[in-house]
């Protein structure tokens, strides 16, 4: 089976609703190919790395989280992102990014997903922060220490996991936020949570935890945020009958 570029634009720029959030890149096809898509390729970041891949498997498309031209970054096309759009059109790859609308969508997006992993219950969208869905929160199955929670992040994600919490403490509730969510524990401690878990870590999240007295576990950017594309390939594999393989390129951020 095949489908038109565009009509996977459409699709999926209406499945995660593109048009009611806004976003720090263009999201929906970034980088224009082929007409016809027989193979989709999903991961990640639209890297080097995953293009070339792609190409080895003569993907006709690429779908991922973090694709190009970021708010603030230079609109210049050259050095790195000039290679890998070089490679992009030379092969008449179509590149499909999905940030934000896939972060928060509620089945497929990132956040669901991570919920999802964790067997959390009672998943829902903490409302009260924009874009909605950008943090969710559950409770846990059984309340648990934050060491417990650590190493079962560590089992589930394949990496080391940094904790910062009070000594005895132990986590029923939970908040969360897939990737660079940092900045938001301060809303995870006004939302009443034992615990907040994000990808990174900056300097200042520590004191926030300690003085807030809520506990932090940075999981990884990457690690984090693999499997909202992830169910995203699995859903347009099934929904257009077309092939679709997720590559991951590891990456320790
Ligand atoms: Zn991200």
């Amino acid at each position: 089976m095949s489908i038109t570029n565009l009509e996977l634009k459409t699709y999926l720029d209406g499945l995660l609703r593109v048009n009611e959030i806004s976003d720090y890149c263009p999201n929906g096809l970034q980088v224009e190919g082929k007409g016809n898509i027989q193979k989709v390729v999903t991961g990640v970041t639209a890297s080097q790395a995953l293009i070339d891949k792609a190409i080895d498997v003569n993907a006709d498309a690429i779908l991922v989280h973090h694709g190009y031209f970021w708010k603030g970054e230079t609109q210049a096309i050259t050095g790195m992102k000039k290679k890998r759009i070089a490679a992009l059109l030379a092969n008449d790859i179509n590149l499909y990014g999905y940030h934000l609308p896939l972060d928060v969508h509620p089945e497929y997006g990132n956040n669901r997903q991570l919920g999802d992993l964790l067997h959390v219950e009672n998943i829902r969208a903490a409302t009260q922060i924009k874009p909605v869905g950008v943090v969710m929160l559950g409770e846990l199955a059984e309340p648990m220490s934050a060491s417990s929670l650590q190493e079962k992040l560590q089992q589930l994600l394949g990496r080391q996991v940094l904790v910062e919490t009070t000594e005895g403490s132990t986590l029923k509730s939970i908040a969360w936020c897939t990737g660079g969510g940092q900045g938001f524990i301060e809303s995870a401690v006004e939302l009443g949570v034992d615990g907040f878990i994000t990808g990174e870590v900056s300097e200042q999240t520590i004191h926030t935890a300690r003085e807030m007295n809520i506990s932090f576990f940075a999981a990884g950017h990457h690690a984090t945020e693999r499997y909202g594309i992830k169910a995203l390939g699995e859903h347009i594999k099934e929904h257009f009958a077309i092939d679709v393989e997720f590559i991951d390129i590891p990456n320790p951020a």
